[in-house]
């Protein structure tokens, strides 16, 4: 299984990637909570559904879970990884008396990074090759098992559980994310596994532990857990502003295009700190300077369309049909406003918006997130 779905440890497997290209993020994590996300269970529903299902298929125990989060899809993905483990469990079988399979092992590798481990969803040992295979649900990033340091360091885990008991020469990694089609597998013999772990791993995991080590943003921020206060990250961020223009007054195509690929990154950063701030205005009231809650705009509409139809005809309005009913504004404008209001204004509602934070020169009325209802985003 993937470490971030059930592991406690600050230096996760799931988390390598990131701790290891910017070590002090795992002390300054501690500071955060760590907040599921319904992602998150949905991984952990699909992982437990595909466990039972590869256990099944090996006439090994197993009570089918149940979830709010089971649907066709997931039944269908979790098919393709059973499918994808059963083949590699019958070619590792040819020419292997022993074969060693362990499903949901927890992979300890405390040996390198502090109170490591995580949980491989499969581990297969034979003919000299350690097989690891993890499951990833998820659509929204496609994952590598190249270099892939959650993926080394489960096979680390894996090996100290075996290497005293097998000959083990290499080792097999592989990341299956059937709903983005994605089969990845990537090979290491164990000296150059082993070789990594010391030249890499360890100093780094020892930067992590002590909060040593340089900030350092990029891609991995993403799934920091300090990412909306980071100041590294906004740093760095704000660096990418600091465009040097060229002489002639018009961007040249390689320039837009370059601006394109920085906005992107800027975008991602900006959306992550407006959300942070927003949240934390409608949540707990925090105000920021030069900025404040609104409501959002909303569009009227009628409660009843029919009764609507009745009333208005009972005053004597026919011509109120299109080929359905005729829109408020049409309405208003037919009657008038006046006589919108005396007849159908017990009909019409309009919605709460959505609180959105906007810049104080916006002409609407601020409001107070405290003491109202409003509709919050999902
Ligand atoms: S947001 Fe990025 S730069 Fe900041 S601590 Fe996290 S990983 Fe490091």
């Amino acid at each position: 299984m993937s470490g971030s779905y059930n592991t406690h440890s600050i230096y996760s497997a799931s988390g390598a990637h990131r701790w290891m290209n910017c070590p002090p993020s795992a002390q300054l994590e501690k500071q955060f909570p760590n907040e599921t996300s319904t992602f998150a269970e949905e991984g952990t529903a699909a992982h437990d559904l595909a466990e039972h299902k590869l256990k099944k298929a090996l006439k090994m125990r197993s009570k089918k879970p149940t979830s709010p989060y089971h649907s066709d899809e997931m039944d269908e993905m979790t098919d393709l990884y059973v499918e994808y483990c059963l083949e590699l469990i019958e070619s590792s079988k040819e020419n292997c008396s022993d074969l060693q399979i362990l499903i949901e092992q927890k992979l300890d590798f405390s040996d390198y990074v502090p109170e490591g481990f995580g949980t491989g969803d499969l581990v297969v040992v034979g003919n000299g090759t350690l097989h690891v295979v993890d499951l990833k649900y998820g659509r929204g990033v496609i994952v590598s098992a190249e270099k892939n340091p959650q993926m080394m360091l489960y096979a680390l885990g894996a090996l100290s559980l075996f290497d005293m008991l097998y000959d083990i020469e290499k080792v097999s990694m592989a990341i299956v994310q059937p709903r983005v089609d994605n089969f990845s597998t990537w090979e290491i013999t164990v000296e150059e596994l082993l070789k990594w772990a010391e030249e890499e791993l360890r100093p780094k995991a020892l930067l992590a532990s002590t909060g040593g080590g340089e900030f350092c943003a990029g891609d991995h921020c993403r799934f920091c857990r300090a990412k909306n206060q980071c100041r590294a990250r906004a740093v760095k961020n704000l660096e990418l502003l600091k465009y040097e223009f060229q002489d002639p007054a018009l961007l040249a195509d390689e320039e837009i295009a370059e601006i394109i690929g920085l906005a992107d990154e800027l975008a991602k950063w900006a959306g992550d700190i407006y959300t942070y701030a927003t949240a934390l205005a409608i949540n707990e009231g925090r105000e920021w300077d030069g900025f404040k809650l609104v409501e959002g705009r909303t569009r009227r509409k009628f409660t009843d369309e029919t009764a609507v139809a009745e009333t208005a005809k009972e005053a004597g309005y026919t011509d109120i049909f299109k080929q359905s009913l005729i829109t408020i504004t049409e309405m208003e404008k037919l009657m008038g406003k006046k006589k919108f209001n005396d007849i159908l204004g017990n009909l019409v509602e309009k919605p709460k918006g959505k609180l959105t934070l906007v810049h104080e020169t916006d002409k609407r009325q601020a409001v107070d997130p405290i003491h109202a209802e409003f509709q919050v985003e999902d």
